[in-house]
Parts: structure tokens; sequence; C-alpha cells
């Protein structure tokens, strides 16, 4: 389904929780909002739903306004973090509820149900109850009940948040594998940015009830529209004054300019390690933290603490120990503009 969202806000009294917000989806693209706690996420989904109404705004399904129409007849199905799943039913039936209330035949629900059940991997569990389930299990319930009366668009509320670790990973893949599958627009909401960027096609990051940027987590990642996004997607190390930094001369002559750095932006190493030894900045190894495959290394040059990370084929470095250090590129911004600069 393609959804089209004008102008939408949403009032709770004197309380702004959703403002001005406009995008559009396209069928069967899988998006993600994410954002921080109180955003407003939950409350754009629901008025999507029809369990809220906007204050003011408009919500077009298909090119028609849908804001009068109530929940049950927007073609929606639902999936809540914590499953809310009939506890007195069993997965067949917990399956086959939408389809019984429509009073579709016996037969067809039959059908649809068990089909479901073998493409969420839950055949032979028809019979058990949700007691008698795995927390997976039970949200792969949540989902084939939300798909069973087929709808056209599927919407997700942390999907993912009541799920351990482990089971969280494969799960994801296992949604995204299957919502290309049916083709369903789909829409889940998250505060988790790895969960986004690995499940979502397009990510919408909602902050203060406000969308602040739309667009593949590749380029959401690569090219923030504001400060807000570019601190809240992957990890960096804010600048205040950019005059710290070596290079990025034309920046410094921009009052009041922050540099934003990411760990891939900088190069450290002993000083022979680098051929051009007159970009470098002298700096001190502060921590090392062995990740596995690589060290995670924090590193003060002056006051500023940044962090990076070093592959194991490289020399050891000790903690205290002086080194170099190269920042590539820095992403920097102000009250007007943000930009992408490169050490020159
Ligand atoms: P979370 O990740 O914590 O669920 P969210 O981004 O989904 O947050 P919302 O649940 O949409 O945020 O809430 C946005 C703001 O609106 C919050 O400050 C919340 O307290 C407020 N809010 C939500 N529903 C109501 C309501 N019925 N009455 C008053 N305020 C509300």
């Amino acid at each position: 389904m393609h959804i089209e969202v004008r102008g939408l806000n949403k009032q709770f009294g004197d309380f702004h929780a959703v403002r001005d917000v406009s995008f559009e989806i396209g069928k069967g693209q899988l998006i993600g909002l994410l954002g921080p706690s109180g955003g407003g996420k939950t409350s754009i989904l629901r008025m999507l739903a029809g369990l809220e109404t906007p204050s003011s705004g408009d919500i077009i399904f298909h090119g028609k306004r849908v804001n009068d129409l109530p929940p049950q007849e927007r073609g929606i199905g639902f999936v809540f973090q914590n499953y809310a799943l009939f506890k007195h039913m069993t997965v067949f039936d917990n399956v086959a509820f939408g389809l019984k209330v429509k009073k579709v035949a016996k037969d067809v629900i039959r059908e649809r149900v068990m089909s479901l059940v073998e493409l969420t991997g839950l055949k032979g569990f028809e019979h058990r109850y949700p007691h008698q389930l795995s927390g997976g299990q039970r949200q792969r319930v949540a989902f084939a009940r939300a798909l069973a009366p087929e709808p056209q668009l599927l919407l997700l509320d942390e999907p993912f948040a009541a799920i351990d670790a482990k089971i969280r990973t494969e799960l994801r893949t296992w949604l995204k594998d299957m919502i290309e599958r049916l083709g369903i627009t789909s829409i889940f909401v998250t505060h988790d940015q790895d969960e986004a960027i690995e499940v979502a096609d397009e990510i919408m990051i909602i902050n203060k009830g406000r969308l602040e940027q739309k667009g593949t987590p590749w380029d959401i990642y690569k090219s923030p529209q504001t400060q807000f996004v570019a601190s809240f997607i992957g990890e960096s190390t804010i600048v205040d004054q950019v005059e710290q930094l070596k290079g990025f001369e034309e920046a410094k002559s921009w009052p009041g300019t922050k540099a934003l750095i990411r760990p891939e932006y900088i190069e450290i190493g002993k000083r022979h390690e680098f051929r051009l030894a007159s970009a470098t900045v002298p700096g001190k190894v502060k921590h090392l933290h062995f990740r596995g495959s690589e060290w995670m290394v924090e590193v003060v040059v002056g006051d500023i603490k940044l962090i990076t990370y070093r592959s194991l084929e490289k020399d050891v470095l000790q903690p205290g120990e002086d080194i170099s250090v190269l920042i590539h590129r820095a992403y920097l911004f102000n009250d007007n503009d943000t930009w992408i600069m490169e050490n020159k």
C-alpha cells in the first residue's frame, strides 16, 4: 500500500507530541521509525492505525484520505512488543481469530492458518497454548495472526523489545525476509539504531515530535542533515571548537562551528606508520578494549577524547603510549548548516 502523510500534528492538551510530520512510503517498503523515548513514534503509528485522531493533517492510503476510517476498515495488521496473544487460545485459534471475526468460511480459514503456521516456522505447534511457547515463537504467532486477514499495511511497535538478544537477531532477519517475500508495506517502531539499520529499507528519525530525516540507513549515516541525526546514528565524538583540529582550515573561519568525528574518520599509529607525518597531530592512548576482531582505542588529543578502532594485524599499542593521530574528515555543523569536510 502506498502511504502519504501530510502535515500531521498531535496535541495532548498543551503538549505537542507530533509536529508537522510529512512523508511518503512506497508499496512494499519496510520503514523503521527510530528515535529516543517520548519522541512521538508510537503516536505516529497509532494515528496511521486509526487508534488516535490527528489534531491536524492528512493520512492518505492509496490516494484516499482515511482520517475518518475506523481501524478495522484500514486494512492494517498490528504487532506489539508484548505479543498480546489470547492466552486461552491455541496457536491455531490465535492465528484464525481475525478471519473468524470477518466470518470467513471454515475451510478457507483452515487453509490460510496452516499456510501461515508453515510460513512462520510454527508447524507442529498449532495446538499449543502461548505459555507453552518460547518468546521468539510467541512473537512469530503474533506475526502470523497479524498477517492472517491479508493486511495491506503491517504496523509493528517495538516488535523485538521483549525478546532476548540472541533470538532477536534471528527474528529480525526472519522478519525482513518474510516481509520482502510477501511485499507488504510495513512500519516498525524502535529505539535501537542497530535494529533500524539492519532491518529497514528506509529509516525515519523522529525527535521531539519532528521528522528529522528520512532515508536509507546508509544515506542517514553518511549524510546526516541535522546535528541530532549525526550524533544519534553511529558512534562519534563532538569537538566543540574546530580550531582544535589540524587541517580543516576553511572551517575555522566559521564562528561557532563544531565537528563530529566518527571512529572511521580517524587513523592512529606509531609515528613511523605515517608517510605524511606533517598532517598528523600528537595524541596519547588512554584505554584499549579488545573487541575480538579489533581493538577499540580511546585516544586523547589535547583535551579532546576520541574513539577509534585498530586492526589486530598492526603493532600493539599500550595505554599511555604517545601516538600520531590523523583525522581524515569531519562532519561539521553550526546553527545554519551541516557539511562534511576532508582534511587537506
Ligand atoms: P517510546 O519509545 O517511549 O514509546 P515514542 O517515541 O513512541 O516513545 P510516544 O509514545 O508517541 O513516543 O509519546 C510522545 C509523547 O506524547 C510523550 O511525551 C508522551 O508522554 C506523550 N503522550 C502519548 N500519549 C499520550 C496521551 N494519551 N496523553 C498525554 N500525553 C501522551
